[in-house]
């Protein structure tokens, strides 16, 4: 069912769907957000280091995965397409990144307060920094 996802979005954006770009959606299906270090890592002896840049540069124009920026670093995952929506926590010290945990109310409110200046919500995103449980305690 992803696949088909896959495809439709690839078939709009002008591309198909090729066997290193189904490696790299596999390698990122179901996975926290990962640096491009460790995306051309795990894709070693199956698609090379310039195609898998290519393909996420495809991927990020297409909508198929999004860009995280952690301090100057980033790291890379699926959209809510695919990985479903949720938000980010970023840990400014160590560099970690945790889902924050869903919450309702949180996502009506978001919609309820731009509707409130006359918006029409299609989406957002939202982004919490700071520090993790263990680098505080540290
Ligand atoms: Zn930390
Ligand atoms: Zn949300």
């Amino acid at each position: 069912m992803h696949y088909d996802t896959l495809k439709s979005i690839l078939k709009a954006g002008g591309a198909s769907l090729t066997q290193p770009r189904k490696i790299i959606f596999d390698l990122m299906l179901n996975q926290g957000p990962q640096s491009m270090q460790v995306l051309v890592r795990r894709a070693k002896d199956k698609v090379d280091r310039a195609t898998v840049y290519r393909t996420i540069e495809l991927f990020e124009r297409l909508g198929i995965v999004r860009r995280l920026n952690i301090g100057w670093k980033y790291k890379i995952e699926l959209t809510d397409a695919f990985s479903g929506h949720h938000h980010h926590m970023y840990c400014t010290n160590c560099g970690r990144v945790f889902d924050l945990p869903d919450n309702p109310m949180l996502e009506t409110m978001i919609d309820t307060v731009a509707a409130k200046s006359g918006f029409s919500p299609r989406g957002h995103q939202l982004e919490v920094y700071g520090l993790c449980a263990n680098c505080s305690k540290a």
